[in-house]
Order: C-alpha cells, then sequence, then structure tokens
C-alpha cells in the first residue's frame, strides 16, 4: 500500500507520520475476572491474589487478573466459560495445572502455593514453559519472584515491556496501586 501511494504521488512530500513501534512496546493485553474455587484455602487465595498483582505490575497492567471467590459446585454450570481457579488435591509432585482458562491449583502441603499460582497465571496469560532454571516460568519452578527470563517470555506475546538492560536478571515486583485490588471475604491473620 505505501508503495502504491509512493508511486501515485511521486514526487510529493509524502511522509509517514505514523510512530514507529518499539521492540519494548506492549502491543496486547488480557483482562480476565476469575472466578475463584470457594473450597482454597486462605493461603492460596492470598498467593493467588498477591501474583496476580504481580503480572499486573511487570506487564504494566496489561495483564489484568481479578478473582471472585464464589466458584461452588451450584455456580459451576453458570460459569463454565469463564476463567476459573479450582483447588483440588493432585498427587505430589504435581501442584498446579492450565487447561485453557482452568487453573488447577494442588493442594498438597508440599507444593509452594505461591510459586504454583505465578506460574499457572502466568500460562493463563498465554505465555509457555520455559527453560531458564530460576524462572517463575520453568516446568519445576519453586520461584515466587517474576525474573527477567518470565518478563521477556510476557514480552515476546506483547503483554510486557523488554527489560531494559540486558544485564538485569530479576525485576523487582512492586504492587501497582492502578490494579485493582480484590478484597478476600475471609479474616486475614495478622
Ligand atoms: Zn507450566
Amino acid at each position: 500500500m505505501r508503495a502504491l501511494i509512493a508511486i501515485a504521488l511521486a514526487g510529493c512530500a509524502y511522509e509517514d507520520t505514523r510512530p514507529v513501534a518499539h521492540a519494548e512496546e506492549i502491543t496486547a493485553s488480557v483482562s480476565y475476572t476469575i472466578h475463584g474455587d470457594t473450597a482454597c484455602a486462605p493461603n492460596v487465595r492470598a498467593d493467588t491474589e498477591t501474583s496476580c498483582r504481580d503480572w499486573g505490575t511487570v506487564s504494566r497492567g496489561h495483564i489484568a487478573f481479578r478473582v471472585v471467590w464464589d466458584l461452588t459446585a451450584s455456580t459451576l454450570l453458570q460459569y463454565s466459560e469463564a476463567p476459573l481457579i479450582v483447588c483440588r488435591q493432585m498427587p505430589y509432585p504435581y501442584c498446579g495445572s492450565t487447561s485453557g482458562t482452568v487453573v488447577e491449583i494442588g493442594t498438597n502441603p508440599r507444593c509452594n502455593t505461591h510459586a504454583t499460582a505465578l506460574h499457572e497465571l502466568g500460562h493463563l496469560a498465554g505465555i509457555h514453559d520455559i527453560d531458564a532454571p530460576d524462572a517463575v516460568m520453568n516446568v519445576n519452578s519453586i520461584t515466587t519472584r517474576l525474573t527477567a527470563a518470565d518478563v521477556r517470555a510476557c514480552a515476546a506475546i506483547g503483554l510486557c515491556p523488554r527489560p531494559g538492560r540486558p544485564d538485569v536478571t530479576t525485576v523487582t515486583v512492586e504492587i501497582d496501586p492502578a490494579i485493582p485490588r480484590v478484597e478476600p471475604d475471609y479474616p486475614r491473620t495478622p
């Protein structure tokens, strides 16, 4: 199209003034209200909500996950098309899985539920497993902090900015006040 215009307007001062896309530009976003299983324990709920905010922070709000803890056997049919977080027993070492928009968190006490929630929510955003050994998105991750490798995997699908410097190994995750906070409906222990 540009070539045609250039030929048609040869001799005229045609300039494309559209902004140049930069590599670090975020080109996509994913926003889900996730229905969470009321059977999930308070610590799992807290870890899941923290993980939602962590992905929201590194993606500058382009991954916006909000969990509503209202999924029960009686609401399952009603929400079956929506993203879901389900807590269930799995034989160790299985701690979590994501199939489509259904995230399962294992309840085995040997599992690190924060690491599991971060990893599975990464899949829910569309990020695949990566090889970097310390990354959250490594298949065997027990990491509760998103690393530069995770952010690069997120950037590869346009949801995160690329880490600015190649020597950055860890991204500090701050809670972004712009991400809506879902108030828990259970008492928090101090
Ligand atoms: Zn995985």
